[in-house]
């Protein structure tokens, strides 16, 4: 839909007679505008997902954000840097605050869009962790999408995570789901960024540090591959500081802990 001005304005994703997307788009807009857009990317992805209910709506924003920044990276439109700064910067939006009661009843933006995809995250860590890299939550949703499980079909959100499990060979998507869905569920974010070598610093346009990144690929085979296959800098402007404050969490070893 042409509009005045420039620039990717908005975009919707709907499938009511056959899955469409409709974009917002200012006929000024630049080729190197369309090249950094993230909407449409966004939009698309929305389409290669079941209709699950509304209560879910976590989970398709969440997959939208996750694997926008991941799509675009694999195509080449990001760096990984770019894609790392994005997670550290913004998936703390996506923890828990105070009276939350998990990802299926607590609706508000933040748990929508980067508590989605902070369970995209924790899981596509999971799976390849367990299959040492050999398979990711890509795989899981190329086996919902191969089952018909897009955005025409409505689906029980449970049958989507039972395909994407039966496809990488563990049940850590129906697990990791049962943990979050009615408990808020905190996860040690620092901890996760060190365990994949992952250093937010605040410089500059960037959080890490290219060199200390690099060594730490050189040791960490999950890191790289995950680095390699993910990621995004959605946004122009840099994460708050505030952003990148460590949340407080309960004392403990485990990543997430209820
Ligand atoms: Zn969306």
């Amino acid at each position: 839909m042409p509009v005045d001005g420039a620039g990717v304005r908005s975009g919707t994703a709907f499938a009511n007679r056959g899955s469409a997307v409709r974009i917002v788009l200012g006929r000024a807009v630049t080729e190197r505008q369309l090249a950094d857009d993230w909407i449409v990317v966004h939009e698309l992805v929305h389409l290669a997902f079941p209709s699950v209910a509304t209560e879910h709506h976590w989970i398709e924003e969440g997959l939208a954000t996750y694997v926008e920044s991941i799509a675009r990276a694999q195509a080449g439109h990001l760096s990984a840097e770019q894609v790392w700064a994005e997670f550290v910067g913004f998936m703390p939006k996506g923890l828990p605050g105070a009276n939350d009661q998990g990802l299926d009843h607590t609706p508000t933006w933040g748990r929508t869009y980067w508590g989605g995809a902070m369970f995209c995250l924790l899981a596509d860590v999971q799976i390849r962790e367990r299959t040492n890299n050999r398979l990711g939550l890509q795989d899981g949703l190329r086996a919902i999408v191969a089952a018909g499980g897009n955005m025409e079909a409505d689906w029980p959100l449970e049958r989507a995570l039972r395909v994407a499990d039966t496809a990488i060979e563990s049940p850590a998507l129906e697990t990791l789901y049962d943990q979050m869905k009615a408990t808020p569920v905190a996860v040690d974010l620092p901890q996760l960024w060190r365990r994949l070598g992952v250093e937010p610093r605040a410089m500059g346009c960037c959080w890490m540090t290219p060199r200390r990144l690099r060594r730490c690929a050189a040791r960490s085979r999950l890191r790289r591959a995950t680095v390699a296959e993910t990621v995004a800098f959605r946004h122009p402007g840099l994460p708050s500081a505030a952003a990148l404050t460590p949340t407080p969490l309960p004392e403990g070893e485990g990543l997430i802990s209820s």
